[in-house]
């Protein structure tokens, strides 16, 4: 069956990757509207970046309200300044949330009604030229369609799509993910390769997006353990930017699965951030639905090396499983009990959070059929 593949207009992405651009941006306007958040602002990260704008002769506008993941207020706050500073382009700078935010705000200039109108349906238009900076290796979001934005009056985490959301321009310098605290280097590698295992094995999975999948899937074998052990070790950073995009890239053209599914809903009621929480159920999920499909996972075990040719699919896969708990602990990934959630309170919600969890339908995305029943049981396997 034939199938669309699609990527940011333009990526530069490796050393000085922000010198490179000078050009491309210089294309899109005389005045740049950047989103960010405090703590990258804070910094200097944001810095380094108004710097380059100024000597190249381009002004610009600072809105760093972005608090920990988005909501439709600060959208909605952040359209309000968009259209008071009379910017003509979009710069995001930052982790997730400010790229997710600049997708959300550069959408939402030009479409009428609220961002909670657009949840499952699709967000198209001619919107600002978008340019999309990372400084974590993980979410992936410079390369997605997707932006995740929480209703703040219905308390869940929307999906929101539109090809139209793809940045103009991705950005992938490493020198901006070298600060990236300990914490953070573990909670966006873990979702980076959550994102490369769901999509290669995603119902949605083709040829293309196997590529990147395995690809980034060894990356993260490779250098999360050693960026871990050392952020100032570049070539590991360099290998771990290369790798979100990778992932970013399966995600938008294959899709996530059971893991995000059951997520986001941990995501909206306990604040747990996006890759812990994905952490903290990528290993119970993915022995869940194993046996949906030994020779996929099969094939990320020998891709690792955690097999050779000569294990059968069924070992090849438990090997593999065994390399992700190991890499769950040397990136010390909290359990629910762990991080802090009382158990009682997680209990009155766990119907809801299945059902939301259901509805996003990403869990149908599995290559194993998933009941509302199975993610009760996986949710309770957590503890
Ligand atoms: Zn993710």
């Amino acid at each position: 069956m034939a199938y669309e593949f699609s990527l940011p207009g333009r990526t530069i992405i490796g050393d000085n990757a922000l010198e490179s651009s000078e050009n491309l941006i210089k294309s899109f306007g005389k005045k740049a509207f950047i989103i960010s958040g405090k703590n990258v602002t804070k910094i200097g990260t944001v810095k380094v970046l108004t710097d380059y704008l100024y000597k190249w002769g381009i002004k610009y506008e600072i809105f760093n309200d972005i608090i920990g993941e988005p909501t439709d207020v600060m959208i909605k706050s952040g359209v309000n300044a968009y259209k008071n500073t009379e910017c003509d382009f979009c710069i995001a700078i930052g982790g997730g949330s400010p790229l997710d935010s600049g997708k959300a705000i550069a959408a939402m200039t030009k479409l009428e009604g609220s961002i909670s109108d657009y949840m499952g349906k699709t967000m198209e238009g001619d919107f600002p030229p978008l340019v999309l900076i990372p400084t974590t290796a993980g979410t992936g979001s410079e390369a997605t369609k997707f932006t995740v934005i929480t209703d703040s009056k219905k308390n869940i985490k929307m999906l929101l799509k539109g090809e139209a959301l793809l940045p103009d321009l991705a950005v992938i310098d490493s020198k901006f993910s070298m600060t990236s605290p300990r914490s953070v280097t573990a909670a966006t590698g873990m979702d980076a390769l959550t994102h490369a295992v769901e999509a290669y094995t995603s119902r949605k999975a083709n040829s293309l997006t196997d590529t990147f999948a395995l690809s980034a899937i060894k990356r993260i074998f490779e250098f999360l353990p050693l960026v871990y052990k050392d952020g100032e070790d570049k070539k590991a950073r360099e290998e771990m930017a290369i790798a979100a995009y990778e992932a970013g890239v399966c995600i938008n053209n294959s899709s996530v699965t059971l893991v995000h599914g059951m997520s986001r809903p941990i995501g909206a009621n306990f604040h747990v951030a996006h890759g812990i929480s994905n952490a903290m159920l990528i290993t119970k999920c993915l022995s869940y639905v194993l046996d949906g499909s030994y020779e996929r996972f099969g094939a990320i075990g020998r891709a690792i090396n955690a097999a050779d040719e000569k294990k059968s699919d069924k070992e090849a896969a438990e090997a593999f499983l065994e390399k992700l708990i190991q890499l769950c602990n040397i990136c010390e990934i909290p359990t629910l009990k762990e991080y802090g959630i009382n158990k009682e309170e997680f209990n009155k919600v766990v119907d809801k959070m299945a059902q939301d969890a259901m509805n996003s339908g990403s869990p149908s995305n599995t290559i194993r059929d998933i009941t509302k029943e199975d993610l009760l049981t996986i949710y309770n396997r957590l503890w």
